[in-house]
């Protein structure tokens, strides 16, 4: 048979087979950086979509109802937890009329309960004071390692629920993982030099970051998670910058940067726009290429402020 035949052959197999087997799994996660990671982990058997974009702060998400929407079609919602969401996700859960993406449904993840939290409030929380932490810090995509297991539980749940690709899923999610752990160890490299500086952050965003890099928690704008700066409080920090030497002040880009100025301003320290969430700027298009964003902006302002 010649190469022409043979290819003839082919083409008229190809017509005959039948398009795609089944549609992927649909997947809506409440953030870009979840989107991130589940797309990693689904691969060509799932279709992820988000609800908020990076650029916003993932606190205060406007609950369009066309976002229920695309909860309506999903087979598997996957949120932060913690809290982080608890401002919009519910009315939108409850609008989508779809009972397995309900806190505990088998089509409900959330991401929280996959790692160690860090910041779980000890005395009582009072929210009335506007404490946007209550059950501990939910910002823990700041940490590698805990998106590593965050990939690994998704990786894990589509397994249940699309039994035939579990094992692509599976191991999708720990090529991910050794990716992830790879790019940990540059970075920890990096920032090596720098372990015991203290940072200064708008929001309690980086007690995770902190914990795997050796940086320290100078103290934060907000004088606690969800409470704007009082003038009061700036001043404080004032004081604390130059007692305790904090020469940067990290700020997500979704934020005022106004305090940050002010503190910046009054103690020569450095203030660092990074983006809060895969999304949150034009170069941080991955889960990756976020951290290392952040870690990149953090280290300019560190080698910049002896
Ligand atoms: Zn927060």
């Amino acid at each position: 048979m010649t190469i022409r035949e043979l290819s003839r052959i082919a083409l008229l197999l190809a017509a005959l087979l039948p398009g795609p087997a089944r549609a992927a799994v649909k997947v809506v996660t409440t953030t870009e950086g979840l989107a991130s990671i589940a797309r990693e982990v689904g691969g060509a058997d799932a279709e992820v979509q988000h609800l908020s974009r990076g650029v916003q702060d993932p606190h205060f998400v406007d609950a369009n109802p066309t976002l229920a929407l695309k909860l309506r079609a999903a087979d598997l919602l996957v949120d932060v937890g913690l809290e982080l969401e608890v401002g919009w996700l519910p009315p939108l859960v409850n609008q989508s009329r779809n009972p397995d993406i309900q806190p505990g449904g088998r089509r409900r993840l959330t991401a929280a309960s996959a790692v160690a939290v860090l910041d779980v409030p000890t005395g009582p929380v009072d929210r009335s004071m506007g404490d946007l932490h209550p059950g501990g810090n939910p910002h823990f995509l700041t940490d590698p390692r805990r998106a590593a297991l965050v990939a690994k539980a998704i990786g894990a749940r589509l397994g249940e629920l699309d039994p035939a690709h579990a094992a692509g899923y599976a191991e999708r999610a720990a090529a991910f993982g050794k990716r992830l752990e790879a790019a940990l160890a540059r970075w920890q490299a990096e920032l090596a030099p720098y372990k015991g500086k203290r940072l200064f952050s708008q929001h309690k965003t980086l007690s995770y970051l902190h914990e795997w890099t050796g940086l320290v928690d100078g103290g934060e704008l907000e004088p606690r998670p969800g409470t704007p700066p009082p003038p009061a409080h700036l001043a404080r920090l004032v004081e604390v910058a130059k007692r305790d030497g904090v020469k940067v002040i990290v700020v997500e880009s979704y934020y005022d940067t106004r305090s940050g100025e002010q503190v910046a301003r009054l103690t020569g320290a450095r203030l660092v726009s990074i983006p809060g969430d895969v999304g949150g700027d034009p170069a941080a298009k991955s889960y990756e290429s976020y951290v290392d964003l952040v870690v990149r902006r953090i280290l300019d302002a560190l080698r910049a402020s002896p």
